[in-house]
């Protein structure tokens, strides 16, 4: 079978092919940041994306969330081709099928915790249905805030205001989950205990979850690392479980 046939592996979430970037193009300026990127990730799978600052995880990231698009090469989301997928599309298929975590979590301060974990289900379908509150309850629960729902943002610690932000980024249930470099803000304990947040999440709700990380000992406990040097991934491995 021709390998550019969309795979119909039901447990495929994301799959790269041959994807390129090119910042500036037709100026002086003119870079390519990615050259070539393979990738695929099934549920349930957790990798974490390392490099060196300006290997382009980032972009990667973008791109693979939808917030950019390739300069060539094509992305697949649940088996459907996006590259040339209209903004409407585009706009759909993120709403359904991404949760973002940035490194900076961009919280609405006006908002409570509640509301701000409710946020992108208002923008799914406006006003939030008793299902919708219930939901961001237990995931406010599961992230360890239940007692901070009606907080501000302001009223929290830098760990919980990531928390907050993770569980925004779950309540649709996206069948995938992107982070970049969500604890890159945190002290080491803190970022840890997001860390095996993102573990039990990939567990109880199955997702698969693509993390960027500069910690290390934090890609290790993740049971996939991706290496990505100049655009490039120049690995990409299976950890063993520590003994
Ligand atoms: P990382 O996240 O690994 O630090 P980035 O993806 O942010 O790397 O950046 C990769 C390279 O692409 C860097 O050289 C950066 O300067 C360049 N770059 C990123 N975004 C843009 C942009 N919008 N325009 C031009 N160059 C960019
Ligand atoms: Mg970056």
């Amino acid at each position: 079978m021709s390998e550019s046939i969309p795979s119909q592996d039901a447990t495929e979430v994301l799959r790269l092919e041959q994807v390129r970037k090119t910042f500036n193009t037709g100026t002086p300026l003119e870079t390519e940041v990615l050259h070539g990127i393979d990738l695929r990730l099934c549920r349930g799978e957790l990798a974490a994306l390392v490099g060196p600052s300006g290997s382009g995880k980032s972009t990667l990231l973008n791109i693979i969330g939808l917030l950019d698009t390739p300069s060539a090469g094509e992305l697949y989301l649940l088996g459907q081709p996006t590259r040339n997928s209209d903004d409407a599309t585009r706009t759909h298929l993120r709403n359904q099928a991404i949760g973002f975590v940035f490194q900076f979590h961009h919280l609405i301060s006006a908002f409570s915790v509640l509301e701000n974990v409710l946020m992108p289900l208002m923008i799914r379908h406006g006003k939030p249905s008793g299902d919708d509150v219930e939901r961001a309850r237990n995931l406010l629960e599961e992230v360890g805030l239940g007692p901070f729902a009606d907080k501000k943002p302001t009223q929290i610690s830098g760990g919980q205001q990531q928390r907050v932000a993770i569980a925004r980024a779950l309540v649709t249930r996206p069948p995938l989950l992107l982070a970049d470099e969500p604890t890159g803000n945190l002290d080491s304990r803190t970022a840890q205990s997001v860390f095996e947040l993102f573990h039990r999440i990939n567990a109880q709700f199955g997702c698969a979850v693509l993390v960027v990380t500069h910690d290390p000992r934090l890609a290790a406990d993740c049971a996939r690392t991706v290496q990505l040097v100049d655009g490039r991934i120049v690995s990409d491995e299976t950890n063993l479980p520590e003994a």
